[in-house]
């Protein structure tokens, strides 16, 4: 567990998982670092969501070396805000899962 996960309220594994707007997102780092439960991972931006980017997305990504934060362990958000609140970008919000 990192720092941060005693510091918030959190609540079960499951219930919401975070979004990231690939529009936004230029893979800066601060909620791998900030995310207590490793949900988070940089990697290069995947084809499908690169073709979704606007114009202006597009060239964005480019200039940022083609990288995009996921969610890879998604199931293991507790929903603390972390994310939502150390992006920079405003890139993350978290959805209520069914
Ligand atoms: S809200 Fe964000 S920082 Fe908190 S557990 Fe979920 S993904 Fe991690």
């Amino acid at each position: 567990m990192k720092r941060g996960a005693m510091e918030t309220k959190c609540v079960e594994a499951g219930k919401f998982a975070p979004v990231v707007d690939y529009n936004r997102c230029e893979a800066k780092g601060p909620c791998v670092a900030a995310c207590p439960y490793d949900v988070f991972e940089i990697r290069r931006i995947e084809a499908a969501d690169y073709a979704k980017l606007s114009f202006l997305g597009k060239i964005k990504s480019k200039v940022h070396g083609g990288i995009a934060t996921y969610a890879v362990n998604a199931e293991r958000c507790r929903a603390c805000g972390l994310c939502v609140r150390y992006c920079p970008e405003s890139a993350i919000k978290l959805i209520a899962l069914a």
